[in-house]
């Protein structure tokens, strides 16, 4: 395997889930986000770490480790040192020095804080790479790229956040007008860089997202625009959140030590991270998925059954979604990376609505992944008896992470909760449950009180596309 690491570092191809787009490098396959036949884009092989290049982890900063973990997906594109640039600069704007610090709660119980960035969330780990790293590809292009996103909250504040002032991209964020919470569309609409658009669509946020899936399916608009998505389907962002699972675990005496995680989990963005990690090598004992009633990777682990069923709206509401775009991934990996089958199943849940895994995609699932489902009454539970018995003061989507950490008996081995957002952010959930709010950390409250900019358009789709053509600087003038 270490021979396999050494020649391959500058020829890592990506492969897309469906078999059918071309293969592509790093840059071209972050560039692109969604393949062309509607697939995901994953590396042709899993670079492999020794245990002993692991246990180097241990003394190295955030930064360091980062590019470690990074540079055998990243390849020949970037030189080592620029990208040691790059990887400094994104995480010098996080305001904790361990960037991710662990935090200990209780005996082998640990909490790894993930939202210490811009935005407070933990979108900001890989959106700060991802801003950085697409704005150097194209002003090495001498091209322009349009971003378009749709958000219920976080993603689009860490997007905006990560992309405002850089000269390459014009960036066009959806939100649901009067859907998202106070906090989330202040981060958004006070943003005051020119290239920064806010819509606030008369509609849902699945509104939103058909728009969305509207304007990248139209082949002829979205090479028009050059469209760039920066959604979890996007592999650099999976790459990025790769990097705290190895910082956490060589931490806590890994690869001596197995370590367990617990996922809070939506698009399964961050839950296959994790499995990226364990097939690099790391020593995973298990990764837990905790979802809210928003259950269908529970249902899935169970019967072998992906159905999507309706959203409910939760305390934890970036986690309130119903197909996890990132469970491809896993499933091209549980049938041996079978393009075939993969389009088989996404063809039955196009027509009928759901798949069914087979026995042997099922038990590939079963061996590393446990899966919980937290009720809302077990959320607002968790956050007050955490506060009680530890004085720590979570975040409701943290506390689904937590409740189903405790369901699950771990034997001495160190388990590690992934706390993806900062309490201020939820003020309400908090404080019902704890009768206290939280305090806003000042980086946020400067935000809170600055002037707001948005549109507001009608859910059309003609209008939308009007809208952007209007704004996007690639059509009038193309070249950086
Ligand atoms: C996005 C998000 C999640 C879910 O992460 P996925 O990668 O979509 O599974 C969990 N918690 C918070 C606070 C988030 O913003």
């Amino acid at each position: 395997m270490a021979v396999q690491m050494q020649n391959q570092a500058s020829e890592l191809r990506y492969v897309s889930t469906r078999g059918t787009a071309p293969a592509l490098g790093f840059e071209d396959a972050m560039l692109a986000g969604l393949a062309r036949d509607g697939g995901l884009y994953l590396p042709a092989a899993w670079p492999r770490f020794t245990p002993s290049d692991i246990k180097a982890m241990s003394g190295l900063s955030y930064a360091q480790t980062a590019c470690r973990v990074m540079e055998p997906f990243v390849g020949a594109d970037i030189s080592q040192k620029e990208f040691f640039g790059i990887v400094e600069a994104a995480y010098a704007t996080f305001s904790h020095e361990a960037v991710t610090p662990l935090v200990e709660l209780g005996p082998d119980q640990w909490l790894l804080e993930l939202f210490h960035g811009p935005t407070l969330a933990f979108k900001d780990v890989a959106m700060q790479l991802l801003g950085r790293l697409m704005d150097r590809a194209l002003r090495l292009r001498k091209a322009r790229a349009t971003i378009v996103g749709a958000t219920s909250g976080d993603t689009g504040a860490a997007a905006i956040e990560a992309f405002a002032g850089r000269g390459s991209i014009d960036i066009f964020i959806l939100h649901p007008h009067g859907r998202v919470s106070d906090v989330q569309r202040r981060q958004m609409t006070t943003a005051r860089a020119d290239n920064v658009h806010n819509i606030a669509i008369q509609g849902t946020f699945d509104d939103c997202q058909a728009l969305l899936k509207a304007l990248f399916n139209d082949h002829e608009q979205r090479d028009r625009l050059s469209l760039a998505g920066v959604n979890s389907i996007n592999w650099a962002r999976i790459m990025a959140q790769t990097v705290y699972y190895f910082v956490s675990a060589a931490a806590l005496g890994a690869p001596g030590r197995p370590v367990r995680f617990c996922v809070p989990t939506g698009n399964f963005g961050d839950v296959f991270a994790g499995y990226v990690a364990s097939r690099m090598g790391l020593p995973i004992d298990r990764l837990v998925i905790a979802t809210n009633v928003n259950d269908i990777l529970v249902r899935t682990l169970k019967s072998g059954r992906y159905e999507p069923g309706a959203v409910v709206a939760t305390s934890s509401p970036s986690m309130d979604i119903q197909v996890s775009s990132n469970f491809e991934r896993l499933i091209f990996e549980a049938a041996g990376r079978d393009s075939v089958r993969v389009c088989q199943l996404m063809s039955d849940l196009a027509g009928h609505g759901s798949f069914t895994l087979s026995e042997n995609e099922l038990s590939f699932l079963r061996s590393t992944l446990a899966a919980e489902a937290v009720d809302e009454e077990q959320v607002e539970c968790t956050i007050r008896e955490v506060a009680r018995e530890t004085g720590y003061v979570c975040d409701p989507h943290t506390a689904v992470g937590l409740a189903a950490a405790r369901r699950q008996p771990a034997e001495g081995i160190p388990v590690v909760t992934l706390a993806t957002a900062h309490p201020a952010k939820f003020p309400d959930a908090v404080g019902a449950a704890t009768g206290k709010r939280p305090h806003a950390p000042s980086r946020l409250e400067e935000k809170l009180g600055a002037d707001e900019r948005f549109d507001i358009l009608e859910n059309d789709y003609g209008a939308l596309v009007a809208f952007i053509e209007a704004r996007a600087r690639v059509l009038t003038e193309p070249g950086t």
